[in-house]
């Protein structure tokens, strides 16, 4: 009898619950043993001097797959922001994106890396302990890493995240402001934040060169604060051409690469980058 089995069970199995909470369940469920399951990877997207297009560095972009079938984040990030597995799950991008770091460093490979932090992460209370413990085990990485951290999530705690980002700092994380200009935020923010980097959000990427207004003035409020400037979705040459000509530091984008596996990113970008000429072949 289905009522002798508890309220909540049977309520799951509710002959009433639409097709989308059935599918909603079912990822719960799954997403809860994804990290045992090994079913997480996190794959690479270059980001490229506007100067010289050489590699500078790379985001992490978490992909999730199950039974050959790869799950993009967008599907299963909101989820897991609701149900908090995103906590867990975002130790285990950050513990990664250290993991690779080191290994590069180890083939004298110097690259930036930068993951994302949800804000639910962020109002883990053993956050900061667990970042440092999770740098600390893999000494040297912090200085390559870098958080991406959405605009939009920052004004509900400033207070806390003012102090938290000054504390990721002294560890040598850096602060990069993701999808910058559609948070609906103060400006004076940017003032009181300790932040290394501004994104501009793809949406005003898009319109460039036509519709410059708004890049324009992001680059120039960076450029005064002294921050550095990364465009993402930088698709055609035009695009790359405005945005090196008018100071952008950093270029993202399908005109480069979409996120690959690690292999292909590594065989592609990271080849010829060996620093020779440091002692290498001795350790
Ligand atoms: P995001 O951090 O703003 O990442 C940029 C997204 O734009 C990525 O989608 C990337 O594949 C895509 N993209 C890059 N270049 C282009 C381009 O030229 N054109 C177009 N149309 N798209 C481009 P992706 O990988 O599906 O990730 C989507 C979002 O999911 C990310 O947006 C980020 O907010 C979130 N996400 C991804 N990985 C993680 C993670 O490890 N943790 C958390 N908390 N969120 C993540
Ligand atoms: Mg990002
Ligand atoms: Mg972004
Ligand atoms: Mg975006």
């Amino acid at each position: 009898h289905a009522k002798s089995q508890g309220v909540n069970r049977y309520s799951y199995f509710d002959p009433v619950m639409t097709e989308q909470s059935e599918a909603r369940f079912k990822i719960e469920t799954q997403l809860r043993e994804a990290i045992d399951k090994q079913q997480f990877q996190l794959f690479l997207q270059p980001k490229m001097s506007a100067k010289n297009e050489t590699v500078v560095g790379c985001e992490g972009l978490i992909r999730w797959s199950i039974d050959n079938v790869i799950i993009s984040p967008a599907e299963f990030i909101p989820i897991a922001e609701e149900n908090q597995m995103i906590i867990p799950i975002g130790y285990w991008v950050i513990e990664e994106a250290c993991r690779m770091i080191a290994s590069w460093s180890q083939q004298n490979i110097a690259i930036k890396m930068s993951v994302n932090v949800s804000p639910i992460q962020l109002q883990d209370p053993r956050f900061l302990k667990r970042v440092s413990e999770i740098v600390e085990q893999y000494s040297g990485v912090a200085h390559y890493l870098e958080f991406e951290i959405t605009e939009s999530s920052l004004m509900t705690n400033l207070d806390k995240v003012m102090g938290l980002f000054i504390e990721l700092r002294k560890l040598g994380i850096k602060i990069a402001i993701d999808d910058f200009g559609t948070g609906y935020s103060s400006l004076a923010y940017l003032r009181q934040l300790e932040l290394d980097t501004l994104k501009i959000d793809r949406s005003f990427v898009i319109d460039i060169p036509d519709d410059y207004a708004i890049p324009a003035s992001i680059l120039a409020l960076a450029s005064q604060l002294g921050l550095k400037t990364v465009a993402e979705g930088v698709e055609t040459h035009e695009q790359l051409l405005w945005l090196a000509e008018n100071g952008c530091d950093v270029i993202q984008g399908y005109y480069y690469s979409a996120p690959l596996p690690r292999a292909a990113f590594e065989k592609k970008y990271l080849k010829n980058r060996r620093q020779d000429h440091t002692h290498s072949m001795e350790t």
